[in-house]
């Protein structure tokens, strides 16, 4: 029998998780079984068959045949398909916002905040889907005329993690859709089942709207499709989402072959509070960033950065509602609930072995640091004092609940403390002094993707490009001009004289 929430999404316990185009998924099944683990409880979700090469070979065969048609199809009218996507989300968003909390661990706000996300970017996709605007220039010969235009890029790889099992996926292929790409999506082995229910909401919506296969899925059993994957020529782009570990693999290989990779990698987020912070602010931002989703989020908070005077008053408002955030640690579907489980066994083991490693280190663990004497993957949020910003597990992304607590003289040591990282995603400043904001957003101060003043690190509007530097890879996803990395730039230059004259003055004659 299948969970209720997978019935809600017309889902059944055993699914394939190939999407091959026309209304078709495969039949394999002797390519191996996914079986997503609901992390609360331990419970097998449901089994889903891996794709098989000839699935793959398939998919790439049609992905190809698709784009022909696609990127000759005006951009508004890509647009249009994208709006019918975002309704039919909108429509499924509890059943989608729900299976996403089960699957991933996270809570059913979340959840559908996720889906909700996925909405936002279709309708920003839409109105973008008018602007995918050129510049034209003014050329140095007389009666010439320069411009550039931006052509669809072809197939577009996505690989996600397991913590955004769906807004990952929207963010790339929606945007990539109205530019004309077609999107191939490989999802994490752990959160299949969202994967699978996202593509059947959107491709349902575009047969019944007429539109061609924009949106392909395969799942691979092991890491050997997804290599292949990166390595295949076919495709232009690899979107990846994950680990810096297996990013800059990937980097590399789409590297070697001169694709191009859009790598959206680890963070290792700090808040830097000073002298006249509001605390008000500062304390709930620096526990939702540390402790929400059970510190899987790309953007959690991991440092913090404390003015020695407000040192002593800061760590004590934060073991104390860390204190309260304990009672509240269970099911993350149940509102009550404040933080859910880690998704894996594996990310408990981490969670514990960082904190053997701190506290080797010389570190005090001030408030939790132990996993949970119950069904599924629970930990207790810790917060470690006595380490410094050098130690290296500080200098670690360990994706669970752990936050690093330090303190500072002077605004440039906490800035520099903040970058001295090898990561470069998003950071934050709480104060009330417009120098100190001012300086930390300034090209002296931080070097992330993402710099925000008297809000956390966690989380981000679709609006703008989210992404990081240095070891977060560089890549830019989601609003703003991200839109250019799913396109290919042309420089036009068109001589409507009689003459043929040289840029340059070069004189050639014949
Ligand atoms: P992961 O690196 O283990 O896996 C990511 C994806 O890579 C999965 O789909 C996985 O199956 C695939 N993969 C594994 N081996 C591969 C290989 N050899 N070739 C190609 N693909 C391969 O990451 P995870 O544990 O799923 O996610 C957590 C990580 O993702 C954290 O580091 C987090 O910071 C990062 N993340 C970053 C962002 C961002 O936007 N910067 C967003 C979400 C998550």
């Amino acid at each position: 029998m299948s969970h209720p929430v997978l019935t809600a999404l017309g889902l059944s316990a055993t699914e394939s998780g190939t999407y091959l185009g026309n209304g078709e998924w495969s039949k394999t099944c002797d390519a191996g079984v996914l079986e997503p683990v609901n992390p609360t409880t331990g419970e097998v979700l449901g089994h889903v068959h891996a794709s098989s090469q000839a699935d793959y070979e398939l998919i790439i065969a049609r992905a190809q045949a698709a784009f022909k048609i696609w990127r000759t199809t005006p951009a508004p009218r890509r647009g249009e398909a994208i709006r019918l996507c975002a309704d039919a989300l909108r429509t499924h968003k509890d059943a989608l916002g729900s299976l996403v909390a089960l699957e991933m661990g996270k809570s059913k706000p979340e959840g559908d905040g996720e889906v909700q996300e996925m909405i936002d970017i279709g309708e920003f996709a839409v109105g973008l889907s008018r602007q995918l605007y050129g510049l034209t220039m003014h050329s140095e010969r007389p009666g010439h005329r320069m411009y550039e235009q931006w052509h669809p890029l072809g197939i577009v790889g996505v690989i996600s993690a397991f913590n955004f099992p769906v807004a990952v996926w929207a963010w790339n292929s929606f945007i990539a859709a109205i530019c004309g790409d077609i999107t191939v999506w490989k999802p994490s082995p752990k959160t299949p089942l969202s994967a699978i229910a996202s593509m059947k909401i959107c491709n349902e919506a575009l047969r019944a709207g007429g539109f061609p296969d924009i949106f392909f899925l395969f799942n691979d059993a092991g890491s050997e499709l997804a290599q292949q994957f990166v390595d295949d020529r076919r495709i232009p782009l690899i979107s990846f989402t994950g680990s810096t570990k297996v990013g800059r693999m990937v980097g590399e290989n789409v590297a070697r072959r001169m694709g191009r990779s859009l790598l959206e990698l680890g963070g290792n987020n700090a808040i830097i509070v000073d002298e006249t912070a509001d605390l008000k602010l500062a304390i709930p931002a620096i526990v939702f960033g540390a402790v929400g989703t059970a510190g899987q989020r790309c953007t959690t908070t991991r440092r913090l950065i404390v003015h020695a005077s407000m040192y002593d008053e800061v760590l004590a408002k934060l073991i104390t509602a860390y204190k309260q955030v304990e009672g509240k640690i269970g099911d993350p579907t149940d509102p009550a609930n404040l933080m859910g489980p880690l998704n894996s066994r594996d990310g408990v083991n981490a969670y514990l072995d960082a904190i053997a490693k701190a506290k080797a280190a010389g570190g005090k663990v001030e408030t939790g640091g132990t996993a949970i004497d119950r069904p599924g993957n629970f930990v207790l949020p810790a917060i470690v004092t006595g380490l410094t910003n050098e130690a290296e597990i500080v200098q670690h992304e360990t994706f669970a609940p752990i936050l690093y607590v330090m303190q500072y003289k002077d605004l440039d040591e906490a800035i520099e403390m903040q970058n001295a990282v090898p990561q470069g995603l998003s950071s934050s400043i709480f104060t009330t002094n417009l120098k100190h904001a001012e300086a930390f957003l300034s090209a002296a101060g931080s070097d992330c993707g993402i710099a925000n003043v008297n809000i956390g690190t966690s989380g981000a509007e679709i609006g703008g490009a989210f992404g990081g530097e240095k070891e977060t890879g560089g890549g830019r996803e989601s609003g703003s001009d991200a839109w250019r990395a799913y396109m290919r730039r042309q420089t036009n230059t068109i001589n409507y004289s009689d003459a043929l004259p040289l840029a340059q003055g070069i004189k050639f004659d014949l």
